[in-house]
């Protein structure tokens, strides 16, 4: 096994990587910007090293920085995290060259599936249902509205390159869609470098659904479930949740079947998450993420498998331990992302924290980079921790996630949590009712 892991990440997902490896008996290098120094996932990690400024491109984004770093401490492999370079092709290509170990898949599926128009056209290939759409790149407004025309109003353009919610516009007429497919490539250009964009038919009821996926380097795939993603504001999630209150298990055996096909085919390596939108009956492929998932946690409180241990050892070249159709989740688990931000305007709120008091007690796993005295930097992501409850039943799980926001106290910054504790007090969460729309609604009417 490697001795000795870089994590170039910072944050919580940086300290939950760190913890795994510890108990793997793997030893920790941190990185970290100059505004980081105190940061928890450098005081917790064997070593670290200052990487650069505090923008993320001088430090997280820093590639020769941070394989530096690698170089003078001697470790062995890399730990991309999410976000930052964990889904760069070239950063994953040159870790390699270099002689470390990319703890992710091989740079060619970052590639196919980081351009969300060849990702779709590969899942096709393997028969995975697709949303309705333009089926490549809009060579022109002309052609959107060709294309919209044909398929039926409300759609969405989306940027090729798009991620973190970014670059998508809803259109409901001609008109509209006019206007949507410009400020789309402008936007497309000035967010991602490359002003390429495509349509999809828009849905108006649909639930995000994900699978999650392990595989090897002998050929082995292994499904984990499915994740019910489709509480989010601005596209970006905020509460997830296993199983998906809304699929069934004919349903799910066909869609991770499917999934498995593509896995398979592909010859895909590691972890990856299969996000679908699910709408009457119907799941539709809309991308693949390459890495870990801000919310795998969840899936990991229901198999009771460590996602990070198994992506190190898969890294390693260890065959999976869990093959196909092993893995029976059991009960439920829920996740809300604990931002620094204003609950109400979504401001963000960075600063000191003066007081921090994390729930614990039966079923609750608090993963945070918080501290009391500790001062959130305002250059980065404002998700400061995820609050993720285990229970025997939907119902059992509620009823904890409601008793832990109770107790979760922190003082000195605004954070979200007054905003999930009304949520999660709603009918119809409590009735696992809602749709990817349900937030922004309920923000605008006060009902879900
Ligand atoms: P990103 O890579 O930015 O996360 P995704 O393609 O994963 O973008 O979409 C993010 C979210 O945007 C989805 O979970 C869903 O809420 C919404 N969305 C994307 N495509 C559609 C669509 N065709 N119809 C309705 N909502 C969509």
């Amino acid at each position: 096994m490697f001795k000795k892991i870089l994590i170039a990440n910072r944050g919580e997902i940086a300290v939950r990587i760190h913890r795994t490896c510890r108990e793997m008996g793997i030893s920790t290098v941190a990185v970290h910007s100059e505004a980081d120094a105190s940061a928890l996932h450098v005081k917790l990690a064997t070593e670290s090293v200052c990487i650069g400024g505090n923008a993320a491109k001088d430090s997280y984004l820093n590639i020769p920085a941070i394989l530096s770093a690698a170089e003078v401490t001697d470790a062995e492999a890399i730990h991309p995290g999410y976000g930052f370079l964990s889904e760069n092709s070239k950063f994953a290509e040159i870790t390699g060259k270099l002689g470390f170990t990319f703890i992710g898949p091989k740079p060619e599926h970052i590639v196919a599936m980081g351009d969300k128009i060849t990702a779709i056209q590969t899942v096709k290939k393997y028969g995975l249902p697709t949303v309705p759409g333009s089926d490549g790149v809009l060579d022109d407004v002309e052609q959107a509205v060709e294309v919209a025309e044909r398929i039926g109003y409300p759609v969405i353009v989306k940027a090729t390159s798009g991620g973190g919610g970014k670059g998508m516009k809803v259109a409901h007429s001609t008109q509209a869609l006019r206007q949507a497919f410009h400020i789309a490539m402008s936007e497309a250009q000035a967010n991602f470098g490359d002003n390429r964009v495509y349509l999809e038919k828009f849905l108006e009821q649909p639930r995000h659904v994900e699978v999650q996926v392990l595989c090897d380097s002998h050929g082995n795939v292994s499904i984990l479930g499915e994740r019910d993603c489709s509480l989010q504001r601005r596209h970006q999630k905020i509460i997830e949740e296993t199983p998906s209150p809304a699929v069934t298990d004919p349903m799910r055996e066909k869609l991770f079947e499917q999934v498995a096909r593509v896995c398979q085919g592909m010859g895909y390596l590691g972890a990856g998450t299969f996000e679908f939108l699910y709408e009457k009956g119907e799941f539709y492929f809309i991308e693949m993420n390459t890495r870990l998932q801000v919310e795998h946690p969840v899936t990991e409180m229901v198999t009771g498998i460590d996602l990070v241990a198994e992506q190190i050892r898969i890294a390693f070249g260890e065959k999976l331990r869990y093959p196909i159709h092993s893995v029976t989740p059991r009960g439920h688990s829920i996740e809300c992302r604990i931002n620094a931000e204003d609950p109400e305007k979504f401001y963000p709120s960075p600063g000191k924290v003066t007081e921090y008091f994390a729930p614990g007690g039966p079923g609750v796993r608090v993963d945070s980079c918080l501290y009391p005295g500790y001062s959130v930097p305002p250059y980065y992501d404002p998700t400061v921790g995820k609050l993720i409850v285990h229970g025997a039943t939907r119902e059992e799980c509620v009823a904890r996630l409601k008793r832990a926001l109770e107790e979760f106290v922190v003082g000195g910054i605004k954070t979200n949590i007054p905003l999930h504790r009304k949520l999660v007090a709603t009918n119809a969460f409590l009735k696992g009712e809602y749709t990817i729309h349900s937030l922004e609604h309920y923000l605008q009417t006060g009902r879900l």
